[in-house]
């Protein structure tokens, strides 16, 4: 018996463990389905996609995607400590001032997250109006240093737009290098952050390889979680509240499996109804990406990366291709006049970044897409059977609304003028795959065959549907849900700092503290357009 029960030890579920932990008062478990985050691929940053379909890795697909050619979309999830901060790419974006905003939810408008957001972060740049130091996650600028990283940006500016210092300055439009989640060259995601620095504490304990396969429910109150680890069942209880933070495509999973849920589905599939909740599984959100992949001979990829010399330069410098991230540099765009906010973010990698990431690079090569920044369509996560054990159908329905593939052949339209600047020259002799024509018919062609997920999954447990303000699962007492599915919108930008800035929060509400003032983290007022 514990006080708090967190299901999920992943970007959210972590910082919530550690916060929560800082009372000597309190006990907390934290339960992880997968294993510690010992191995050296999930730190060294260039080895990310080492990890895709690996024991590390959920390994999800969706099903057969209807606006896509039926084609079915890969969908990395990291199931270690660190959950996907310990997989993914390390970009530090925060998303658009409006993207909280617009949530229209109490206590969640960007200013009163901004406390959050300083609360967590230790820049390298040092505090200003809208960073801070001193917080355990680590925010840092890139030490690959690639050549093509420079030359995207560069060719952005020559094809017209401005440059950008700080995507989470006063400004989110505009071409620039991304900050990262790394210290000294290596990952940082919220197990090292967070977690580590917390173990040691007598109130945490730390389940791993423990996978949950419900929430057991008892006169409408959440009062524990029952699971697996390899054949025995576990069961701990909380006195109370159980957590669940374990992501986008799992905690609605969790519900549905806890009998919290479509009533039609649960019954038809032999699972007890505890509560009719239409909308756990729905309003699933993702940003897909159009890849722009062009083929050179120049031998600076990060296919050429891992040699001793980069090895030695990693292990004693912290520095060097070993320390690449993926994208380094990028930008954000609007694809029409008259939006309040840009809608596609340009992520550029140098290296051949082709089938979701799952093929082998053939050639050098830089890859950039358009990340589609602000759909309309929307997807769902379902249960497909009883079996906890079992994967759950998840649908994006990318593209499902017409105006979003409208929007993405504007983006796509606006990289490939991006390719034709001189200063991509030397990096785009061939592309890798390419549309027939820039026709609206043949870019629309284009997209369906090539665009994939960017693995950006939100919003299944939406606030104001699943969730209240104070992310308790409404019907059911002593229950929340803290991680992506609360978004009731996706941010436009990488997910992870927003994440963790909502796990900041949930740990404030659920101890219920204040918040704490902006102007103790450093900043007084955040304008930002
Ligand atoms: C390849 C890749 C690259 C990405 N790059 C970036 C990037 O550069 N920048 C960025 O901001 N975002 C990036 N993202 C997205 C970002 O990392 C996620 O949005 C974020 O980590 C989600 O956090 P979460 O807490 O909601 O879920 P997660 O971090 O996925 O945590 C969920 C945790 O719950 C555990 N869990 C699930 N089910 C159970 C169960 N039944 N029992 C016990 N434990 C369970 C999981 O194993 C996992 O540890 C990327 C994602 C991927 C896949």
């Amino acid at each position: 018996m514990y006080d708090y029960v967190i299901v999920g030890a992943g970007s959210a579920g972590s910082v919530i463990a550690a916060r929560l932990s800082e009372d000597p008062d309190v006990t907390v478990c934290l339960i992880e389905a997968g294993p510690a985050d010992a191995a050296e691929n999930i730190h060294v940053p260039a080895a990310f996609g080492k990890l895709f379909r690996t024991r590390y890795d959920w390994d999800y697909d969706t099903h057969e995607e209807p606006f896509l050619g039926r084609r079915r979309i890969y969908l990395p999830r990291g199931r270690v400590l660190g959950g996907t901060s310990s997989t993914n790419t390390m970009v530090y974006v925060r998303g658009n001032r409006i993207d909280f905003d617009e949530w229209g939810q109490p206590g969640w408008s960007y200013g009163e997250l901004m406390p959050y957001f300083l609360r967590s972060e230790d820049n390298e740049r040092g505090a200003s109006e809208y960073h801070a130091v001193g917080g355990p996650l680590a925010v840092s600028e890139g030490r690959a240093n690639n050549p093509m990283a420079e030359a995207f940006v560069e060719a952005a500016v020559q094809a017209g737009y401005r440059r950008n210092e700080d995507f989470n300055g006063a400004e989110q439009d505009g071409f620039g290098f991304f900050q990262l989640t790394q210290r000294d060259g290596r990952r940082c995601s919220t197990a090292t952050a967070f977690l580590a620095p917390a173990l040691e504490r007598g109130n945490l304990v730390v389940e791993t390889n423990l996978q949950v396969h419900r929430v057991l429910v008892e006169n409408g109150r959440a009062v524990g979680v029952t699971g697996s680890r390899l054949d025995e069942t576990v069961t701990i209880r909380a006195a109370r509240e159980v957590i669940l933070s374990a992501g986008a495509y799992n905690s609605p999973q969790l519900l549905q499996l806890s009998g919290i849920g479509p009533a039609q589905l649960l019954t038809a599939l032999g699972v007890p109804v505890v509560l009719d909740q239409p909308m756990v599984g729905q309003n699933l959100q993702d940003h897909a990406l159009i890849p722009l992949v062009y083929k050179h001979s120049q031998p600076i990829s990060m296919i050429s990366a891992g040699g001793p010399e980069d090895v030695e330069q990693f292990l004693n410098e912290g520095r060097g291709p070993l320390t690449a991230n993926g994208p380094q540099s990028g930008g954000f765009i609007r694809t029409r006049d008259g939006i309040p906010a840009p809608d596609a973010e340009f992520l550029a990698a140098p290296v051949m970044f082709a089938d979701s990431g799952l093929g082998t690079p053939t050639d050098h090569a830089i890859s950039y897409g358009p990340s589609m920044l602000a759909p309309r369509s929307r997807g769902s996560v379902m249960l497909a059977l009883d079996d906890p054990t079992a994967k759950p159908k998840i649908m994006h329905n990318y593209f499902a609304d017409e105006s979003d593939l409208d929007d993405a052949v504007e983006a796509t339209r606006a990289g490939m003028r991006i390719a034709r600047q001189a200063a991509l020259k030397p990096y785009t002799d061939g592309q890798h795959q390419q549309p027939a024509s820039e026709s609206d018919a043949d870019l629309r062609d284009f997209i369906r065959h090539y665009a994939h997920s960017i693995f950006h999954a939100a919003g299944t447990c939406a606030m104001g549907s699943v969730v209240d303000a104070e992310l308790r699962v409404l019907g059911v007492e002593s229950l929340r849900v803290a991680d992506a599915s609360v978004m009731p919108t996706l941010v436009r930008g990488n997910p992870n700092a927003a994440v963790i800035a909502i796990a900041e929060k949930a740990a404030d509400l659920i101890r219920g503290v204040a918040a704490p003032s902006t102007a103790a983290a450093g900043s007084a007022s955040h304008h930002q357009a």
